[in-house]
């Protein structure tokens, strides 16, 4: 499965020829046709990619972070290796704590997320899918973040798509992988 193109969440932009097609509203699934080049594509609007974030803790074992909101990532000296906050906890700084000497406090790294339409294949067929627009952004950390090999910028937002490896302080002694993942949700 990979993701296409995307514009707003009204209209998106057809695969074969670039046309913008308009989204209906709709609450049912129907089939979109290109008016351009008559490319036909699924869409239902109860589907939705979820993006999710896996973790790997000291034990080796994996556990997931459904992603619905944005989220801040940091270290807390005090709590387990890896603490997730159902609510951001105003005495802490991050929704998601790591005891790592190498991650920063203040936070690391924060993941924004935007509504947005694209197409994804899927087999033989198309369709339009409802799904977050998710970027990662080094919040000034002091060993940094990398996506997959790239190291980010200061104030550089990065796109992540499925399969992506998110990683804090890639050249310390201690980095962490948080792998991202896209999966549909068909309700
Ligand atoms: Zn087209």
């Amino acid at each position: 499965m990979s993701s296409g193109f995307f514009l707003t969440e009204k209209q998106v932009k057809c695969e074969n020829c670039g046309g913008l097609i308009q989204i209906p509203l709709t609450t049912d699934s129907t089939v979109i046709t290109c008016e351009f080049c008559r490319s036909v594509y699924e869409y239902n609007p109860e589907v939705h990619l979820v993006p999710k974030l896996r973790f790997e803790d000291e034990e080796k074992q994996t556990f997931e972070y459904a992603l619905a909101t944005g989220v801040l990532i940091g270290r807390e000296g005090s709590s387990n290796f890896i603490t997730i906050q159902s609510d951001l906890n105003p005495s802490l700084k991050q929704n998601i704590c790591i005891r790592n000497p190498y991650v920063s406090r203040c936070p690391h790294l924060r993941i924004k997320m935007q509504d947005e339409i694209s197409i994804s294949s899927c087999g033989e067929s198309k369709r339009v899918i409802n799904k977050k627009k998710c970027t990662v952004e080094d919040c000034k950390s002091t060993n940094g973040t990398a996506v997959n090999d790239h190291m980010l910028k200061l104030g550089e937002p990065w796109m992540l798509k499925h399969g992506d490896r998110i990683v804090l302080a890639p050249n310390s002694q201690l980095p962490l992988a948080i792998g991202f993942e896209e999966t549909v949700q068909n309700p």
